[in-house]
C-alpha cells in the first residue's frame, strides 16, 4: 500500500514523472511502493490512486469515499449531510465486513486469533474515522465556514 504524501518545500531538485524538474523549494508529492523507488511528481501532475493504490478493498472503499467529498456550491446543512452519509458508508462497507471477518474467524477457530483481533482493531480504526466525520458534521458553523478549510480539517482514512 502506497499513499500520496505532500510536502510544501522540497530540500531538494526532484524529478516529476511527467518529465521536469521539480526545483527546490517547491511544492511536491510523492509516493513508495515497497521495494520499488520513490516516485515523485509536481502538484499538476498527481497520480490518480488506481496508479498508487492498495490492494485492500477496505482501503480502497475508503479512498473512494474521501474522493467523493465535493462540497462545491452546498450549504452548510448539505455539507453536514454529506460527512454524515460518508460516515453511514463507511458502517456499511468497512466497519460491519470487518467485523463479520473477524467473526467468522472466530466461529472457525472457535475462539479469538491473531488476524481476528487484527481485524478488529482496524474495524475500530475506520470506526473512529466515521465518528470523526460525524463530530465535523456537527462543527459547521453555518454562518461561518467555508469549503476549503472544511475539506483541510477533515480527518484523513486509516491505513
Ligand atoms: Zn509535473
Amino acid at each position: 500500500m502506497a499513499r500520496l504524501r505532500r510536502v510544501n518545500k522540497a530540500q531538494k531538485d526532484w524529478k516529476c514523472r511527467a518529465g521536469h524538474k521539480i526545483a527546490k523549494g517547491s511544492p511536491y508529492v510523492w509516493y513508495q511502493k515497497a521495494y520499488q523507488a520513490r516516485q515523485t511528481f509536481c502538484p499538476e501532475h498527481v497520480p490518480s490512486r488506481s496508479e498508487y493504490g492498495t490492494n485492500s478493498p477496505y482501503i480502497s472503499a475508503a479512498w473512494a469515499i474521501e474522493d467523493g467529498f465535493d462540497f462545491t456550491d452546498l450549504e452548510a446543512d448539505e455539507v453536514s449531510d454529506q460527512l454524515n452519509d460518508a460516515a453511514a458508508a463507511i458502517r456499511d462497507e468497512i466497519v460491519e465486513p470487518l467485523n463479520e471477518s473477524a467473526q467468522n474467524m472466530v466461529d472457525g477457530f472457535g475462539h479469538e486469533t491473531y488476524q481476528s483481533e487484527e481485524l478488529v482493531e482496524r474495524s475500530q480504526a475506520f470506526e473512529d474515522w466515521a465518528q470523526e466525520l460525524e463530530s465535523a458534521a456537527g462543527s459547521i458553523d453555518p454562518d461561518d465556514w467555508d469549503e476549503e478549510s472544511v475539506m483541510a480539517d477533515l480527518p484523513g482514512s486509516p491505513e
